[in-house]
């Protein structure tokens, strides 16, 4: 029987929601709320069948903007009764060890994600008023949450503890989790699809460039390694993220520039990456543009992205022992043939070469004749994965 499924991404001043008709996945509308909180208004545009809006709503809060989507959702008839939604899946930052897949949302498993607000204090918080304002309104419809950490439970000890005391891991949970698991996790399956191959014959390396980046090692369907830590902001250059530095370096500019921790939080979180090495812009189009005019920094950010991401593939294949299929994934990895030329670049010696032309198409399959690694290009769709784990769950 048809069902329909929402998914609910709930941001701290944002919330995406897209609606679909499962089995068939057939995508009905979806939208944003931007700008919650910020106003006595907030901006709502949405895409139903082909057409695209626009415009400004009353209210200030989550709670106000899921009341306006549940009564937009009947007026526009893709609801004719509220009981016709079967389920709402909702996108969770962290499930800490405690969610290893996709889980009801019940009082106990609500609380376990408020407790865990402790490892995402910006996320989880505000996760939790999606899930409490649509429980509110639907007090008997099935709520589930799906995590970005939890496709990485299967992460191998070695692979997760962090060489501090051991203590830091037992008493206060501090370790390797990753993060865009729902994504690496989507185009692995969808790759394996695409190619007519079970999922667990392939070693696969997915490169999720986004202004968010990550890059995760699949053995036999499962995370092996991941590039994102105890938090998202460890591992690759990001959009205005430094990812992975010397550690000594935060005291020591925390003591020369009189910096207090969250000052130094701040500075690695939101002024770092391409924005900070840059100085002008965190969005890759505009530094290949400037680039191209011959801005030196502009070249040297691209480098430097480039070879980080290229260094992660070397090491994943040597995790992996071996590498079947590379995939480039999210607004870089699906977009930027520049990039992905930059870092295919001298990687033969593992068998990875790309077509100029497939590769210029953003065609799915880059990879040329020659290449013994099949290199794809596949769209995510994080919030198809939720929908799909929840009618499953329901
Ligand atoms: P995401 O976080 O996945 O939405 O990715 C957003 C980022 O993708 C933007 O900030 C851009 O840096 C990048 N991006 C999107 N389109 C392109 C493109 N055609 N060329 C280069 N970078 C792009």
């Amino acid at each position: 029987m048809a069902s329909k499924i929402m998914s609910i991404n709930a941001g701290s001043s944002s919330l995406k929601f897209q609606l679909f008709e499962m089995p068939e996945e057939v995508l009905l509308v979806k939208g944003l709320f931007e700008r919650i909180g910020l106003e006595d208004e907030m901006i709502f545009s949405y895409s139903i069948k082909d057409a695209k809006v626009k415009t400004s709503v009353k209210g200030k809060s989550h709670e106000e903007a899921i009341n306006f989507l549940l009564h937009f959702l009947l007026e526009r008839k893709v609801l004719t009764s509220l009981d016709e939604l079967s389920g709402v899946g909702h996108r969770v930052a962290h499930g800490g060890e405690d969610f290893k897949t996709s889980s009801l949302v019940d009082s106990c498993a609500l609380q376990k994600i408020k407790d865990l607000g402790k490892l995402a204090p910006l996320h989880n918080p505000v996760n939790v008023v999606g899930i409490e304002a649509l429980q509110k309104d639907l007090p008997d419809c099935p709520q589930v949450a799906v995590f970005d950490t939890s496709f990485h439970q299967t992460m191998e000890a070695k692979n997760y503890v962090y060489p501090l005391p051991y203590r830091f891991y037992e008493e206060d949970s501090v370790r390797r989790y990753g993060f865009h698991g729902t994504s690496h996790q989507f185009v692995a399956a969808e790759a394996a699809n695409y190619l007519e191959k079970p999922i667990e014959s392939m070693k696969i390396i997915s490169c999720h460039l986004g202004n968010g980046a990550s890059i995760c090692g699949i053995k036999d369907g499962k995370s092996v390694i991941t590039s994102m830590g105890f938090t998202p902001l460890a591992g690759l250059m990001m959009g205005t993220r430094c990812g992975d530095i010397d550690p000594s370096i935060i005291p020591f500019l925390q003591n020369e520039k009189n910096l207090s921790a969250s000052d130094m939080d701040k500075l690695m979180n939101a002024e770092s990456g391409f924005k900070g090495v840059t100085d002008f812009s965190s969005d890759t189009r505009d530094i290949i543009s400037e680039a191209e005019k011959g801005n030196e920094r502009a070249k040297l950010a691209l480098d430097m992205f480039a070879g980080r991401v290229k260094q992660t593939i070397g090491a994943y294949a040597a995790e992996l022992d071996g590498v079947d299929v590379l995939i480039f994934t999210a607004g870089i990895g699906e977009n930027s043939a520049v990039i992905r030329e930059m870092i295919c670049q001298d990687l033969t010696f593992f068998g990875i070469a790309i077509d100029q032309d497939q590769n210029q198409k953003n065609s799915r399959r880059i990879s040329s004749a020659a290449s013994s690694v099949e290199v794809l290009v596949v769209e995510t769709n994080e919030e198809l994965m939720i929908v799909r784990d929840t009618f499953h769950l329901i």
